[in-house]
């Protein structure tokens, strides 16, 4: 696998976005380039036509979502073929990005730190179509309902790119979008940065422009998702990440730049003191966000390649939970080891919802510090409300692993910890509007014991054993002789 090269960073705000350059040439890579190599690598499961975009569509994604991506050519009336699960595990993403899964962190880590700021381009390849006029989402867009409680269909996997109404930066961000009506979305949006770019906005009086951005590669989707402060433009780490300045044009019908080789665009703006019914929609949680008055998108144009394929997540399937993983373990991890040396690794379980439940291995030299940990990561990330911390002869890609060590190096008594009335996750159903509990696990082996006691079984050469030459030839014709008898 080839490692990607990361550019040097370009220092002033001032020459960025300066360079002209046709459409296509050298261009960074695209969702078509890595939906390419799944295909050449038999990771691309191509659906029959006329699959439906109401359930149907979500159910076969969902029942592949551990193995492969899929290809629908043409789910039922439409011509525009829908993919999804592009990335279906943390090695799928890294191998993107041209990483091994062991590094995923840091390189995520790198390309915060050393950004790459995109340039713009006159043409683009997603301006191909231009609609302007009698915009009819359903009808332009293969748009699916995923989750069976959904109230309908959803746009779930667009990079949401706002411009800062003041000063013209950019953020990306991706929202849960509900088709309302013909030309309007309603939109949940938190209170992060693109809610105080709308804020903004909406104290003046005035709409938000923004774009909606659908298929682009995975680098661009995991930059969205990093944790940076606001002001900080995610596509330049998007840049960093491919080691490629993402091209990116000026919308048709306002002022935001998009990547300019992204399949479709839906450009539009949020309107000020409007407010209308959104969800209920499935959420990482494995519950549904509730349904409630919420932000709407007026949508102005829709732009797209000649042959646009749509993208589409299932909300807490597992390409939204690989998502949401990768970025806050890079930022958890960063912050621990800011103060722990000693921290070498975290996960967020997927039985966590990869939000909830933090593992952290670590080198341990001394007693106590692995609470310290535990009260570190708390403060690191308010969702979190659970975390494990464990030697590093615990593999914690393995929840048995994890459970292991809680089995036979922990006693509650003494290694738990405990913070009540703490602010967690709002979406997790047994917390008080999000106050609740904090747990913390210290399933670490004392410094001082004795190297046998806690000293792992194995079997010396069960590793390597070659069982070509180690296994019968004739399973069956040596075991029905034995067995006869
Ligand atoms: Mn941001």
């Amino acid at each position: 696998m080839e490692q990607t090269k990361v550019s040097s960073k370009v220092s002033s705000r001032s020459d960025r976005h300066g360079v002209p350059s046709g459409a296509g040439h050298n261009a960074s890579p695209d969702l078509r380039t890595w939906l390419r190599k799944l295909s050449a690598t038999d990771r691309l499961a191509v659906a029959r036509s006329g699959v439906s975009l109401i359930d149907q569509l979500a159910a076969i994604g969902k029942r592949l979502e551990h193995t492969s991506a899929v290809l629908f050519p043409s789910p039922k009336g439409h011509s525009i073929p829908v993919v999804s699960n592009i990335f279906t595990n943390r090695g799928w993403v890294a191998e993107s990005i041209g990483v091994h899964p062991n590094d995923l962190l840091t390189r995520f880590q790198d390309a915060v730190r050393n950004r790459l700021p995109w340039v713009e381009v006159e043409s683009a390849p997603v301006q191909d179509v231009v609609h302007t006029s009698n915009i009819d989402l359903l009808k332009l867009l293969p748009i699916p309902k995923h989750n069976e409680l959904d109230s309908g269909p959803y746009i779930t996997a667009a990079l949401l790119i706002a411009r800062n109404p003041k000063t013209g930066v950019q953020n990306v961000s991706i929202h849960r979008c509900q088709v309302s009506g013909p030309d309007r979305i309603g939109v949940l949006i938190l209170p992060r940065h693109t809610r105080h770019y709308f804020d903004m906005a909406e104290q003046a009086g005035q709409a938000l422009e923004i774009a909606l951005v659908i298929g682009v590669h995975p680098a661009c989707i995991l930059a969205s998702q990093a944790i940076v402060a606001v002001d900080d433009d995610e596509m330049e780490i998007a840049g960093a990440l491919l080691g490629h300045p993402v091209e990116m044009v000026k919308c048709r019908t306002n002022q935001v730049r998009v990547p300019a080789h992204a399949e479709i665009v839906i450009e539009g703006r949020i309107l000020p003191r409007v407010r209308e019914p959104e969800g209920p929609f499935g959420e990482f949680p494995q519950y549904y966000g509730p349904r409630a008055n919420r932000e709407v998108i007026q949508v102005d144009a829709i732009t797209h390649r000649a042959k646009p394929i749509f993208h589409t997540i299932t909300g807490g399937g597992m390409e939204h939970l690989v998502l949401g993983e990768i970025p806050r373990e890079a930022t958890m991890l960063e912050h621990l080891q800011r103060s722990f040396p000693s921290v070498r690794d975290v996960r967020l379980t997927r039985g966590g919802t990869c939000r909830y439940h933090l593992a952290v291995k670590m080198d341990k030299t001394n007693n106590g510090e692995p609470k310290n940990i535990i009260m570190g990561a708390f403060a690191g990330h308010y969702d979190l409300k659970q975390v494990v911390v464990v030697d590093m002869d615990v593999d914690i890609d393995d929840p048995n692993e994890i459970e292991w060590a809680v089995a036979t190096r922990f006693q509650a008594d003494r290694d738990l910890l405990v913070v009540s009335g703490a602010l967690g996750s709002k979406l997790d159903p047994t917390t008080d509007n999000g106050i609740g509990a904090k747990m913390g696990l210290d399933a670490t082996k004392p410094v001082e014991a004795e190297p046998m006691v806690f000293k792992r079984i194995h079997v010396r050469g069960e590793e390597d054993v070659d069982l070509v030459q180690c296994l019968s030839d004739d399973a069956e014709g040596v075991a029905a002789q034995i067995l006869s008898g």
